[in-house]
């Protein structure tokens, strides 16, 4: 399998080039050249497959230059009950008839990211380490990627991560998590300052080239395609547990951001599984939700993005979303490349409203969409405590929000639980008036010593930070 760039750049590329890579020379994404087809025989198959193994049978149709044997063993690793909680890694509950609950998070850092990330840690590991390389990562965040990645590369030979996040603006528990690590090739640098100016630092380091270079500098970003193909996997495990044969048809409702959760529904959904829909959720900051109603993709500014009870779907542009607009244009990369190399840029926004191809979002390829607001959340996760004793998060609230707007008589709706409770509890304390409930594990994690340095919000200060802990 080869990759190519949503933009039309020349070059193909494997699977471990593109791993270590962020975006393409071109500015686009890579895509896999077609997306191999999953015939009935083989999703029989599949059906009766450990997590694991499953991993490794979709892996598989995407990597060709990592050995079987390897590719078999990173899975088996990745995926155990001792890292996951659970033989199934992420077991289904019933929330009542025809409406489920996919449990995601129940990894390391307590959210979905965990279930890409802690793959991406060890096919780091695996590909440093063939190639005799080192690698500094270089991340933003605002809690949920920051902690993922941190946990992910923990100790992992060849790999240091220098994590920005803006001090004192996570959770408690966000913090207590991240800043407890005591491993030495983690480092966290709490910027003076907001997530976006954490944003802006890192994209200054990165463009300047000779510093990239000469201290190695890579990213673990929502647009690397090995976290995206790694999602794609819970997609065939959540409709394995959902249905009981291959003839049926479910829906999967995704709390969505950057695009990259349910970018992977679609790569699941246009290998072959039976999807009917893909309900996207997003929070106040409807860019995505806007673009499924109207065909206007508008990006918003910084000073636009609300702050909300769901901070994790926070965004003003999707990074993801260029790869499903190649698709839905028929994978046109001319017209990709013009779009969201050109017109993006100098408007702002995209129009298909009036474009054919629009319409196609919904009928062909399966997209409705829906948005949630704070008190929308507080409503869902009352009701679904007071009604079914089952605690949500605030970002899987949006999503079982509009799930349950677009559930259709026979079709199984699957929400995706994107993270637990415990990791937003002050939205939980508002809605119930009690702390959230948290696994035995995190006792205490607050009081644990810290290892942070606080920085000032300014690129040259990051710089001598990360040329001083290079090795
Ligand atoms: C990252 C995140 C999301 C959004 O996922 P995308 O892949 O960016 O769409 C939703 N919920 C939680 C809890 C997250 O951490």
């Amino acid at each position: 399998m080869l990759y190519l760039s949503t933009r039309g750049h020349p070059d193909r590329k494997h699977f471990c080039e593109i791993l270590l890579e962020g975006l393409a020379p071109d500015g686009g994404l890579y895509l896999p050249e077609r997306y191999p087809r999953v015939d009935p025989a083989t999703l029989a198959r599949w059906r009766g497959l450990p997590y694991h193994e499953l991993a490794f049978e979709i892996l598989s149709l995407y990597i060709d230059d990592i050995p079987a044997a390897d590719r078999r063993a990173v899975c088996a690793k990745t995926y155990t009950p001792e890292v996951f909680g659970t033989r199934e890694i992420v077991p289904l509950k019933k929330l009542e008839d025809g409406l489920y609950l996919e449990a995601l998070s129940n990894g390391p850092t307590l959210a979905f990211k965990d279930m890409a990330m802690q793959l991406l840690g060890n096919l780091f590991e695996y590909e440093l380490g063939r190639r005799g390389e080192q690698l500094n990562i270089l991340g933003a965040t605002s809690g949920d990627t920051g902690s993922a990645a941190e946990y992910a590369m923990r100790g992992k030979k060849g790999v240091r991560v220098f994590m920005t996040s803006p001090h004192g603006r996570m959770s408690p528990f966000q913090q207590a998590q991240m800043f407890s690590l005591q491993d030495a090739n983690i480092h966290n640098l709490a910027l003076e300052g907001v997530f976006d100016d954490c944003q802006d630092i890192v994209k200054a380091v990165s463009n300047d080239l000779e510093f990239k270079r000469k201290y190695r500098i890579g990213t673990v970003n929502s647009i690397n395609w090995a976290r995206l193909v790694a999602q794609v996997v819970y997609y065939f495990a959540g409709y394995f547990q959902a249905t009981k044969h291959d003839s049926q048809k479910v829906s999967f409702a995704v709390p969505s951001g950057n695009f990259g959760n349910i970018c992977a529904g679609h790569v699941a959904r246009m290998m072959g599984l039976p999807v009917e829909r893909l309900v996207l959720a997003t929070n106040e900051n409807d860019v995505l939700d806007e673009f499924f109603r109207t065909g206007v993709y508008r990006v918003r500014a910084g000073a636009d993005t609300h702050e909300t009870s769901s901070p994790s779907m926070d965004i003003s542009k999707a990074s993801n979303f260029e790869r499903f607009v190649f698709d839905l244009l028929g994978r046109d990369a001319a017209r990709t490349k013009t779009l969201f190399g050109d017109e993006l840029a100098r408007n702002g926004r995209i129009d298909l409203s009036r474009d054919p191809a629009f319409k196609q979002a919904r009928e062909r390829f399966g997209f409705i969409s829906g948005k949630s607001t704070h008190s929308d959340r507080l409503a869902t996760i009352r009701s679904t405590w007071e009604r079914l004793g089952v605690m949500v998060d605030t970002h899987t609230a949006d999503g079982l929000k509009v799930a349950r707007e677009n559930l259709e008589a026979g079709v199984p709706m699957i929400v995706l639980e994107t993270a637990l409770p415990v990791k937003f509890a002050a939205a939980i304390v508002e809605a119930l008036g009690r702390e959230p409930e948290r696994p035995a594990r995190f006792e205490g994690l607050e009081r644990l010593p810290r290892r942070v340095t606080v920085l000032p919000p300014d690129v040259g200060q990051v710089k001598s930070y990360i040329a001083a802990h290079c090795g």
